[in-house]
């Protein structure tokens, strides 16, 4: 039996051991959830609906307890813990309002002889293999869509989320989702290739895009559905005619928003020479505003990195960037109490030479960079093999969607930066992943297409 430690990333204590999976375990709820799963797809969607909506209210009750976890296993600070959980709620609630027009049967022709309709199947079985960072969104936008579908789930939270995956597993069974149908699985990066050596019928991964390229290799050659959620070097413009203070704390938020270790955090920053130096002092002075220190209080806004691994590559890419010339404004430095900590960095004076603009930080680190022009913006903002989101600030909307558009992002923002909307669809180009989750494309994802040919007799 392998002991799974969980550890808090503020204080470096051990907060509990968990029983691991083991490929044995893995198999068997495998084996459970692919008997258990064509009686969960018969069920009306009524009945799945019910469940989804109890466990949705479960979340609202118990959001006090769930946040306290979420905030000792990963760090997050508390406020922005219960904000995650309260998102939550708000996209289950898009769900269970667009399950029914995304897969309900739809008759695309018919006349007296023959009638065309299009109809959607659950997969089957699916793997939802999930990251730490955002555990409630990037879990809830997979499995709460793959059951409402008639889908079975095997469930990996990310090892460093695990206690939070168990919160999610009981209450989903408390709400009525029978235990074959949604299994939990423990474990690290092994336990998680473990389960995709299971028949399953479709991967649906959130990580890293090193993971995410292993995971795409092993389950290839199956030829099941595959989806992709991986990291992003996230651009945003902030052109002349933009107010430089309003934007510079927008992006502050944007880039340190849960210390930085989101999917969609402003990563890189470019700005018009003609306001850089007002934007870069606004942004340096709403960076410092942001309290940094123990998660647990309501007042802390930047919290500990959760892994601690990431103060490697952190320090990497400050002393890559002083070596080469930029300019450390503010941070630049582990701090050193217990847990794993970083300074709030800012560097101006930067260039693609430096990994800082091309390698995800996932830290709250962020270079800004001068442009002479929107051409030149759009060309650096392009000029990186992810495509998450991107954005541009400047009261010109017609500027802004004429350089949006032509942006390689999945999510483009005009005036806002890390937002993510259930109503639309969140996806990814080049190493930020492939495929949709969120919308009612994201809620397709999880079923197959039948095409139904009917001639009247
Ligand atoms: P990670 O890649 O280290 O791990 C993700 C999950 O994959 C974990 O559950 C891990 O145990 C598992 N895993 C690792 N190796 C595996 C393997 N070979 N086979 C199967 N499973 C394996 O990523 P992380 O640190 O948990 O998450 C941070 C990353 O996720 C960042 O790059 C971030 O940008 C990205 N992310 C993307 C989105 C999105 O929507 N695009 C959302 C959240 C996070």
């Amino acid at each position: 039996m392998t002991v799974l430690s969980v550890h808090n990333p503020a204080t470096g204590e051990r907060i509990a051991d968990v029983t691991a999976d083991d490929a044995a375990s893995v198999a068997a709820k495998a084996a459970r959830a692919r008997a258990a799963q064509p009686a969960w797809a018969a069920q009306p969607l009524g009945a799945r609906k019910a469940c989804i909506e109890r466990f949705r209210n479960a979340l609202e009750a118990d959001v006090e307890e769930l946040a306290q976890t979420l905030t000792a296993e990963v760090g997050k600070p508390i406020r922005q813990a219960r904000n995650e959980i309260d998102g939550l709620r708000g996209r289950i609630d898009f769900f269970l309002d667009a399950v029914e027009r995304a897969v309900s049967p739809e008759t695309v022709f018919a006349d007296a002889a023959m009638t065309e309709r299009i109809g959607h199947d659950p997969l089957g079985v699916v793997a939802n293999i999930s990251a730490w960072n955002y555990p409630y969104f990037v879990g809830g936008n997979v499995f709460v869509p793959a059951l409402l579908t008639g889908n079975a789930v095997l469930y990996k939270p990310s090892e460093y989320a695990t206690l939070t995956g168990l919160h999610i597993d009981r209450r989903l069974h408390a709400a009525g989702v029978p235990e074959a149908i949604f299994a939990t699985v423990v474990g690290a990066g092994a336990v998680g290739a473990a389960l995709l050596d299971q028949p399953v019928d479709g991967v649906f991964f959130t990580g890293s895009a090193a993971a995410g390229k292993r995971v795409a290799a092993a389950v290839g050659p199956r030829l099941v559905r595959l989806q992709l959620e991986l990291g992003g070097k996230d651009p945003t413009y902030v052109a002349d005619d933009a107010d430089p203070r309003a934007a510079a704390e927008s992006l502050a938020d944007g880039a340190m928003y849960n210390t930085g270790q989101s999917c969609c955090s402003v990563e890189r920053i470019y700005v018009h020479e003609r306001i850089h130096d007002a934007f870069v002092d606004a942004f340096v002075g709403a960076v410092r505003g942001f309290r940094i220190g123990d998660p647990t209080r309501e007042d802390t806004y930047i919290g500990p990195i959760t892994r601690a691994p990431q103060l490697e590559v952190l320090e990497g890419q400050v002393a890559d960037a002083l070596s080469r010339g930029a300019t450390l404004l503010l941070g630049g430095h582990r701090i050193e109490r217990a847990g794993h900590w970083f300074e709030p960095t800012v560097f101006s004076n930067v260039d693609h030479t430096m990994s800082l603009m091309r390698e995800e930080s996932f830290g709250p680190i962020i270079g800004i960079q001068k442009v002479a022009s929107d051409e030149q913006a759009l060309d650096l903002m392009n000029d990186t093999r992810y495509g998450l989101t991107a954005g541009v600030y400047t009261p010109d909307e017609a500027r802004a969607c004429a350089i949006l558009a032509r942006v390689n992002a999945g999510s483009v923002y005009w005036n806002c930066c890390d937002r993510v909307s259930p109503r639309l669809p969140w996806s990814g180009q080049g190493d930020s992943g492939v495929g949709v989750t969120l919308s009612t494309y994201g809620i397709q994802a999880f079923t197959r297409m039948r095409a139904w040919h009917l001639r009247t007799p």
